[in-house]
């Protein structure tokens, strides 16, 4: 195979590989090419393996799941989501405060497992945080609507329109965002997940690593590299998802990445 310089230059600077998961690392319940082998062989290079997801509806321990069942999992790695982002937020920003939180109840627990104090209602609460329910019912649009109007602090845990699914993609946290900016003339005060930089900055608090040393890997470029650039992350572009060889020349100057790869497994000759 043709040597990928830039991408050379990038594993031997990267400690920290962050990982979108669908397009990157799997397609729906499928592993692309032999990614346990190079996840595996990431690990025996002495660098860690972070998953990292926009997705707020599911917790950590689901998608630990999903990996683990596809053999991409270690115990060593971690999943980071924009709910967990939102929480890290919401204790260093808004600590002991009330939270009304439009999400699942997967999304409920996991706050309330960092300490979070929820509210089940907006009376008595203090700071909105709205992620991807995928049990959202008007009661909860309502009550959220009316914490904005009223000027309460208000938080998404990420802003994509859609989610990637079989079929027909469903509205995600993005038209939810829409749709109350058109009843309450609000936007989100923060938005934590991918592109935006709260995530990456609780995700390189939590790992204790320099940005430099960490590398995104994503099939989307503006979210998963946009995210990157945000962040002074190092970037490496996957076409083994969404984006076309042919769309890489295009790309806007905060969307191109360190590195093109075909997939994540073209990197294991450089480890
Ligand atoms: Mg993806």
């Amino acid at each position: 195979m043709e040597k990928n310089e830039a991408l050379r230059a990038l594993v031997a600077r990267t400690q920290v590989f962050l990982l979108d998961m669908d397009g990157t690392v799997y397609v729906g319940e499928k592993p692309i090419g032999d990614m346990a082998g190079t996840l595996a062989a990431v690990r025996a290079s002495g660098r860690r393996i972070v998953y990292c997801t926009n997705n707020s509806s599911r917790g950590a321990e689901s998608y630990k799941a999903k990996l683990r069942r596809l053999g991409l999992f270690a115990e060593e790695d971690t999943v980071f989501t924009s709910g967990m982002a939102a929480a890290a937020l919401l204790k260093e920003r808004y600590a002991g405060r009330r939270v009304y939180l439009v999400g699942t109840d997967a999304l409920k627990a996991e706050f309330a497992a960092d300490g979070i104090p929820l509210s089940e209602s907006d009376e008595g609460a203090e700071v909105a945080v709205l992620g991807y329910d995928t049990s959202l019912t008007y009661e909860k649009l309502v009550r959220i609507n009316r914490m904005l109007v009223q000027g309460k602090p208000y938080i998404a845990t990420h802003a994509d329109d859609v989610c990637p699914a079989e079929g027909v993609y469903p509205p995600d946290a993005g038209s939810f965002i829409q749709l109350l900016k058109r009843s309450s003339g609000r936007e989100p005060d923060v938005i934590c997940g991918k592109p935006h930089t709260v995530m990456g900055r609780m995700l390189t608090a939590a790992l204790g690593v320099p940005a430099s040393r960490v590398t995104m890997v994503g099939d989307r470029p503006y979210t998963d590299i946009r995210f990157g650039s945000n962040n002074g992350f190092g970037t490496l572009l996957v076409l083994s998802g969404e984006c076309r060889a042919e769309q890489v020349a295009s790309l806007p100057a905060s969307d191109t990445p360190s590195a093109v790869a075909e997939s994540l497994n073209e990197i294991a000759a450089y480890l």
